[in-house]
Formats: structure tokens, sequence, C-alpha cells
């Protein structure tokens, strides 16, 4: 009953603070600065002036002491209800959804991925999390 499959069939976050060490940066997109700035109650000047850096490919969370800047004791997220898109997407990358062999590096990496998960009900459970998100 693949359709069925759910994202914590797959994926379990263990909030091991892996992923939010910034490797190749934590890019937001629009939008995603206002939103954080008015959960933090800064003026988004502020905002961008303290935790936005530019580079080539866009503007991003700074990283400070090697980890991004709103991670917090405990591995938790400061700006979790209204973090950047590509912290919320994962594990569903594209690159995960295409590569059953990136799925399997990830694996290696993310201990919130399930090891046993197939690539098939990996993309299925991916499938049905994108669909829960444009109904809600
Ligand atoms: S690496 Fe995986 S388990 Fe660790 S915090 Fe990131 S998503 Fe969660
Ligand atoms: S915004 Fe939150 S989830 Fe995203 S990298 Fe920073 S601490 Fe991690």
């Amino acid at each position: 009953m693949a359709e069925k499959l759910e994202k914590s069939t797959v994926f379990q976050c263990q909030q091991c603070g892996d992923c939010c060490v910034g490797r190749g940066g934590i890019f937001v997109k629009p939008g995603e600065v206002e939103a954080m700035a008015a959960l933090l109650e800064l003026h988004v000047a502020e905002f961008r002036r303290r935790f936005i850096e530019d580079s080539a490919l866009g503007h991003r969370l700074t990283v400070a002491d090697g980890v991004c800047v709103f991670l917090m004791p405990g591995n938790l997220c400061r700006v979790h209800p209204v973090k950047p898109f590509i912290c919320r997407q994962w594990p569903f990358f594209p690159a995960l959804l295409v590569d059953p062999d990136e799925l399997e590096h990830a694996k290696g990496a993310c201990p919130g991925l399930n090891p046993d998960c197939a690539h098939e009900d990996f993309v299925e459970a991916a499938l049905n999390h994108a669909r829960k998100q444009n109904v809600s």
C-alpha cells in the first residue's frame, strides 16, 4: 500500500544537528527573511544585518562557530516554525528523489533516514508529503 506511506515511515529527525552546520549554505527564499524577523520581533533590516550574508548563489543564513546562527543548545532550531524551505524540505531533496545512490549516501550522513527504506518507498512518501503540504 505504497500510497499510504508517510514521511515518518522513511524519516524521523534524531536532532543530531549535523545538517545545521550549513554545508553548501542555508539559503533563504523571498518572504522567509520577513517571517523569521517577525518571529524574532526584529525589523527586517536589523535581521538582515545580523543574520544574513550574501553569496554568489544568493542570500543565506550566517554560520557562526561552524553552525547555523539559529542552532540552539539541544540542537533545537530558534526559528523552527518559519525556518527556511531548504531546512523544511529535507530529506526530500531532488537529488535524493531521482537517484537511489544519493539516497543511500544520505542514509550514511543522516541518522534520521530509515536505513531500510527502499528508494521507491522514499519517493512515494515524498509525494504524499507534498500532497499534504498542498492541501494544508
Ligand atoms: S542530520 Fe538528519 S537526524 Fe540529524 S538533525 Fe539533520 S535531519 Fe535530523
Ligand atoms: S534554520 Fe534551523 S533548521 Fe535550518 S539550519 Fe538553522 S538551525 Fe538548522
